[in-house]
């Protein structure tokens, strides 16, 4: 099959173009993800670089080759600034665009401009260059789990392999300026060119997308006061476990809650339940399920513990939270009161759990607040070591979820 060079050529500008259209209007609907914005403006001049160079012959030199090449490369560094800008960086225009003005400036330099390896090195490496390091952003960015960063991260690093490759293959395969626009070269890269700027603009919206429904989905298992897992969340993840271990089920109830709200404020009162679950998280097991039931009560389940080990870690969140000291309000006092009921057999009912906690709860109410009281027995349990006081600089820090 023979590839007639023109045609794919205007291919390559019909694609990118059309996929440049597609990433701003995808960003006209998502205003917030400028990553489009510059992947799009990226595509649109990658189109127009296309263009110019299948006007080779036709338009002056100087607009094929040297403004053509800092356009191609300039398209590159904004596909690399549009990916700082996904990972939440400044964008860098002045990185993205210094590719393809040290090609312009290289470009006047009249030895330079004649040597078509020269040329092929300098684009393939800037172009090279940009790709590697959004492959490496997109890497470095892993934190947060998208399934469509490895797509991306693959297909950003084979296309640095493949303008690198072009490096020793220049001095290996040196061709005469007069043939080069009719080598297999402009084919291969003209037809990898197209594949890759449809196959980016996939794996990109795929990736905006997919952080989309995360954030969605976080939004919607998240309390937006405390940041920790709500009722819905909390439940379904304490399910999860108690289908496959036994648990144990911490409940909190601030004391006297609503006497903070009357005396500082709705607000002050707010920055408490934030303030709590500051207090309580870090001192929680990391498999612990952490979450506001509602109101001032909130829930822990603890995979695998037993009541007495659970209620160890209720007393430890107990003497943390009556040691909080608010540096505005030296006189407001935090105290919580705990309930511990733990299930011993796979497959437990959080219901029963959570009647059961409950239960102690109210117990250690009515014994004067300030404790921990487990389901099994009635005796109040205290730490056995002198507990840490905790002041906080501020109360209106909100952890985020630990889960
Ligand atoms: P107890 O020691 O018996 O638990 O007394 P309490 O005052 O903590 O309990 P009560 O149920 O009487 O009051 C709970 C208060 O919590 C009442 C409600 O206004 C307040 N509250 C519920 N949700 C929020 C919230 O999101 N923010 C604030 N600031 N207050 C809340
Ligand atoms: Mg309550
Ligand atoms: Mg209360």
């Amino acid at each position: 099959m023979r590839l007639d060079l023109t045609t794919l050529f205007l291919m390559t500008v019909a694609v990118t173009f059309t996929a440049g259209v597609l990433f701003l209007l995808s960003w006209s609907q998502t205003r917030r993800e400028r990553s489009l914005a510059v992947w799009g403006i990226a595509h649109l001049v990658g189109s127009l670089a296309s263009l110019m160079l299948a006007l080779r012959d036709q338009i002056p030199d100087s607009l094929s080759i040297g403004l053509a090449n800092a356009l191609m490369i300039g398209a590159y560094g904004l596909i690399w600034s549009g990916v700082r800008a996904f990972e939440g960086r400044r964008l860098r225009l002045g990185w993205a665009l210094a590719g393809g003005t040290v090609w312009l400036v290289a470009c006047l330099i009249p030895p330079f401009y004649g040597s078509l390896v020269a040329r092929v090195v300098l684009a393939s490496t800037l172009a090279g260059l940009y790709c590697a390091s959004g492959g490496l952003m997109i890497w470095r960015g892993r934190g947060e789990p998208l399934v469509s960063r490895y797509p991306a991260l693959v297909l950003l690093a084979s296309y640095a392999v493949l303008y690198w490759i072009r490096v020793p293959l220049a001095f290996a395969l040196p061709l005469p300026a007069s043939v080069a626009i009719a080598s297999p070269w402009f084919a291969i890269l003209c037809f990898t060119g197209t594949l890759y700027s449809v196959a980016i603009a996939f794996v990109f919206m795929a990736l905006t997308k997919e952080r989309a429904e995360r954030e969605q989905r976080l939004a919607a298992e998240t309390d937006a006061l405390t940041g920790i897992a709500n009722r819905r969340a909390l439940v379904a993840g304490a399910e999860r476990h108690l289908a496959v271990a036994p648990a144990a089920l911490l409940l909190f109830d601030l004391d006297r809650f609503k006497a903070i709200n009357d005396r500082y404020g709705h607000s002050v009162g707010d920055a408490v339940l934030a303030a709590f679950c500051t207090i309580a998280a870090p001192l929680l097991p990391p498999e612990a399920v952490f979450g506001r039931m509602g109101g001032e009560e909130f829930a822990c389940l603890l995979p695998r513990l037993d009541e007495r080990a659970a209620a160890r870690v209720g007393e430890r969140v107990r003497a943390a939270v009556a040691g909080f000291d608010h540096p505005d309000y030296p006189d407001l006092a935090m105290r919580v009161s705990v309930g511990v009921a733990a299930e011993s057999q796979i497959g437990g009912s959080l219901d029963y759990l959570l009647r059961r906690a409950d239960d102690a709860l109210y117990r250690a109410k009515h014994a004067g607040r300030d404790r921990v009281v487990t389901a099994g027995d009635d005796p109040l349990l205290r730490a056995e070591a002198e507990p840490d006081a905790v002041a906080l600089s501020t109360v209106h820090t909100v952890r985020s979820v630990t889960r």
